[in-house]
């Protein structure tokens, strides 16, 4: 799965080997959150904030800026990251083990919504609010439900139990300046279009009732990321279509209903392209040795998959190949974990030749171990039709 962008940049870096490279096609990607938006458009529709950690590449933000309401933000990094990138965006602040100095920086910055993790947290938030006119709230829930079948169960530490988030109220009769807004869930990663539905159901549920207990009108409620990409199968794309209808069909009026994708928002406008260094067999094993590796593209190796790649034949055919054989994928790190891509049957492989690696626009270069080996990083390259047109 190559754009036909994205392979003809690709044969230009090969011309001189300008390798590893990460290729982002930023018109697919503009396009891919245009179409999540319009089919999120009916009424009753989520509002959609990006989850930055996905993706702060801060071409992607300004991208995708057009078709989202706003950004989710984990850290008082990406607070001040996204608000240089988007000057006035709508922010939504979450993440567990929020310091003082984050809650401070957020209150001056205007944050709009707090997605509070504890009751601690909701404590030093009342305290640090109080004398600058209070902070929107949504308590983040973390309800026991079936997670079996997920990439990720976010059980653990985040968020409250029902029985932690009741600890909440006294903090909220105590700090009349917090305005409690709503519920937030971020309940697992990996789920389809039916899935997250259902999920969804589960999470308006409880927070309608426990909103309505606690006295809160215009309740909003914030139904998290999660929606699943399908390395194995690069066009199993989530269907944002059935998601919307469902979702609307779930909304009461009075709510504002709202979710924060990341991974299936950015994920496909990336590639990371590289070549193939050496070609061996190694206990009856074919190995391909690319330059670069799980350092710069750490997603094979935390999600522990092949990921989907396209060979881009070279035109140096002086080196060792191999045809009609599985062959593992590896990097130039020193150790037998960075692997790309294990046992994947090819049609031909050689030295030379160029494998771009789709997939590779969320949770890869920002989550990557750059500096260990010390090999030179990525080039960073942004395709994108309107820019080149002001080029010329
Ligand atoms: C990471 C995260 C997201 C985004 O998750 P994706 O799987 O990338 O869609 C959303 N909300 C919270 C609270 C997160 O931690």
């Amino acid at each position: 799965m190559i754009t036909e962008v994205v392979a003809a940049h690709s044969r230009i870096l090969g011309q001189d080997s300008q390798f590893p490279a990460y290729v982002y096609d930023l018109d697919a990607l503009g396009e891919h959150a245009r179409q999540i938006r319009s089919a999120l458009s009916a009424p009753g529709a989520p509002e959609i904030f990006y989850a930055a950690k996905a993706n702060p590449d801060p071409a992607f933000l300004q991208t995708v800026a057009p078709f989202v309401h706003g950004f989710e933000v984990a850290s008082g990094g990406e607070l001040e990251h996204v608000l240089a990138a988007v000057p006035g965006a709508r922010i939504a602040f979450g993440g567990p083990g929020k310091t003082d100095a984050e809650l401070r920086a957020a209150l001056e910055l205007r944050v709009e919504r707090f997605h509070v993790e504890s009751p601690h947290e909701l404590k030093r938030l009342a305290a640090l609010s109080r004398s600058i006119g209070g902070a929107d709230v949504l308590l983040r829930v973390n309800l026991a439900g079936d997670r079996s079948g997920v990439a990720l169960a976010m059980t653990g530490p985040f968020g409250m139990d029902p029985d932690l988030i009741t600890a909440c109220e006294g903090v909220l009769a105590s700090a009349p300046w917090l305005r409690l807004r709503g519920i937030h869930a971020h309940l697992a990663s990996g789920l389809d279009a039916a899935a997250m539905l259902r999920q969804g159901e589960e999470i308006l549920a409880w927070a309608r009732s426990w909103l309505a207990a606690a006295g809160v009108t215009d309740a909003e409620i914030n139904l998290g990321g999660g929606m699943a990409v399908d390395y194995s199968a690069p066009d199993n794309v989530f269907d944002w279509q059935a998601y919307g209808e469902g979702v609307s069909k779930l909304a009461q009026a009075g709510e504002t209903l709202r979710i924060e994708p990341g991974r299936a928002v950015a994920v496909y406008a990336g590639w990371y392209v590289t070549d193939v260094l050496d070609v061996k067999r190694a206990h009856g094993e074919w190995y391909a040795v690319l330059r670069g590796g799980t350092m710069q593209i750490r997603t094979p190796v935390t999600k522990n998959h092949n990921h989907p790649f396209t060979i881009l034949p070279g035109s140096n055919t002086d080196g060792p190949s191999v045809e009609e054989q599985p062959v593992t994928f590896v990097g130039q790190l020193c150790t037998p974990k960075d692997v790309f891509a294990r046992n994947v049957p090819v049609n031909r492989i050689g030295v030379g030749d160029v494998v771009a690696f789709s997939m590779s626009g969320a949770y890869a270069w920002n989550i990557s171990h750059h500096d260990f080996l010390m090999h030179p990083k990525p080039g960073f390259h942004y395709l994108n039709r309107n820019a080149s047109n002001q080029l010329r």
